[in-house]
């Protein structure tokens, strides 16, 4: 198995920096058929250089790399004990290279292993099979599309659909609800893998599987291939957008499988996965370990450009904010102006806002801009370098981040998918303002940084230490402003009375 290191890396490489073609064409026709000029196009006018960016530079699309998924089907007398180990290996191999950044967290210390290795991680399925060659397909699924995985234990009330019974037209709302309560906090538009049935653990993991369809396939199984057109057809009214941003999509593809279920128990499990859509395949020579051939990609096709222009187009308008900000500053900008920050910034996320509740800040943090961000970062001799830097889901900092802006004078916070209540009564309070930038777009906004100026809390691991970054021209969109504005609120509504007439259509 001399070629199988390689292949290995190669597959994992390829995964995290080069879209497959259906996820691609699927993002060009939504981005073609968003309405010109709307916050949702700007959107995807970034995510689309910015995929080309990742695949220029073989950089990571977006900074969370996610769980590695493998499912690997061997041949009969494989040595699957050796074949675990190279994935071992090249999983290591990957994260120092920086093309995945460590994720693997110790649930009971929180200590990064710093090289995606650790008990059940990555994850692993082998079966085996009576074929002559080894097929390992791999799917990079973020935290933030993660955690907008849903399940729902039919019948049940749902909201703005009221009752779903156990029958096909209870599934479907349960899925239109997922991708409705997913809004932009898992970096719509998205794609669905659903499993009908089966019990609670298995329904999730045949709902993951689902992923590994290509997004043009049809469901073989008639019924099911019509509920899958009818949710592509109906989420895509509900108005969720590009990020959330209010827009014409909200899907990118829905697949759907069933399993017998016990007779006491209906499941409905949905995977939902971001727009970055990390999943590719190789089939191996089981004697070489050699490449045969590629699954879900023609590596001797031109990868093309998918924008059509240079990320974010100007118009002149943007506000320029150049950190330490004024209160007064906060409070000029409303929801829907496009700022461009040049100077510094801190990163902070879970961590870190968990620390700032119990101990002072390690930086002076009056005036400044807080980054919700977990970069890949390398060591380069004595300097470091960010390889991707992305927003992470502010929602989680939502019992800390009110606390923050009052104790410690931060004027913008920058993240995705918005924030609640509690932090939308502090920006007014306190003058500030909440900056949404584009999800996953982490090449784009590392081409930002200029340079890194120091790193304090390292301890946490570096997605979740605090970096201090200087950058130029750095686009986000004031999706919650000092005066109770919130785009976010505004857009859930919206969409939650699309559910409704979809429920009396
Ligand atoms: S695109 Fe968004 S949801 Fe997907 S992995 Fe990146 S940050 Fe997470």
């Amino acid at each position: 198995m001399e070629f199988l290191a390689g292949s290995l890396l190669e597959l994992i490489v390829q995964t995290s920096t080069n879209l497959p073609p259906d996820v691609r064409a699927a993002m060009s026709m939504t981005a073609a058929a968003e309405t010109p000029a709307t916050q949702s196009a700007q959107a995807l006018d970034i995510i689309l250089s910015n995929v080309d960016m990742a695949a220029d530079d073989t950089g990571a699309i977006c900074q969370d790399t996610g769980m590695p998924t493998f499912v690997v089907h061997t041949p009969v007398g494989v040595n699957q004990i050796h074949l675990r180990k190279a994935i071992h290996a090249a999983v290591a191999e990957a994260t120092r290279l920086g093309k995945l950044r460590p994720n693997s967290v110790d649930s009971i210390t929180g200590k990064n292993s710093g090289n995606n290795l650790g008990p059940e991680t990555p994850v692993i399925h082998f079966e085996q099979w009576e074929e002559d060659e080894i097929e390992i397909k791999l799917v990079l699924k973020g935290g933030g599309c993660e955690n907008m995985n849903a399940q729902y234990s039919v019948p049940c009330q749902l909201d703005h659909l009221g009752r779903a019974d156990r029958n096909l037209e209870g599934v479907r709302k349960c899925i239109l609800h997922a991708v409705w309560k997913a809004q932009g906090l898992g970096c719509a538009p998205g794609a669905l893998g659903v499993c009908i049935g089966s019990d609670r653990a298995h329904g999730y993991e045949l709902a993951k599987g689902q992923l590994f369809r290509t997004l043009d396939d049809v469901n073989p199984d008639a019924n099911l291939a019509k509920l899958e057109a009818e949710i592509m057809e109906e989420a895509n009214k509900l108005g969720v957008g590009a990020m959330g941003f209010g827009g014409k999509a909200s899907l990118i593809g829905c697949k759907i499988t069933a399993a017998n279920r016990l007779p006491a128990s209906f499941f409905v499990s949905v995977a939902y996965d971001c727009w970055a859509f990390r999943r590719l395949g190789v089939r191996l020579d089981a004697s070489t370990g050699a490449i045969a051939r590629w699954l879900y990609r023609d590596p001797a096709r031109k990868v093309e450009k998918l924008a059509k222009s240079e990320g974010f187009a100007l118009t002149g308008r943007e506000v320029v904010l150049t950190p330490p900000l004024t209160e007064a500053q906060m409070r000029a900008l409303k929801v829907g102006d496009v700022v461009l920050i040049t100077g510094e910034m801190f990163t902070g996320r879970d961590n870190v806002h968990a620390y700032l509740m119990k101990n002072p800040p390690p930086v002076d943090l009056n005036g400044a801009v807080l980054y919700h961000c977990g970069p890949v970062m390398l060591k380069e001799g004595e300097r470091w370098t960010v390889k991707a830097a992305g927003p992470t889901t502010s929602m989680r900092e939502e019992p800390y981040q009110a606390d923050v802006i009052k104790r410690y004078g931060v004027r913008a916070v920058i993240g995705k998918g918005g924030m609640g209540a509690k932090t939308l009564a502090a920006l007014k309070d306190f003058g500030a303002v909440y900056l949404n930038a584009i999800g996953g777009a982490a090449q784009f906004y590392a081409r930002t940084v200029q340079e890194v100026l120091g790193v304090s809390l390292m301890e946490f691991g570096i997605p979740e230490a605090m970096w201090h970054l200087r950058v130029k021209g750095f686009a986000a969109i004031v999706t919650m402003d000092a005066h109770g504005g919130s785009l976010h609120a505004d857009v859930e509504h919206a969409t939650g009375a699309a559910l409704e007439t979809l429920q009396k259509a």
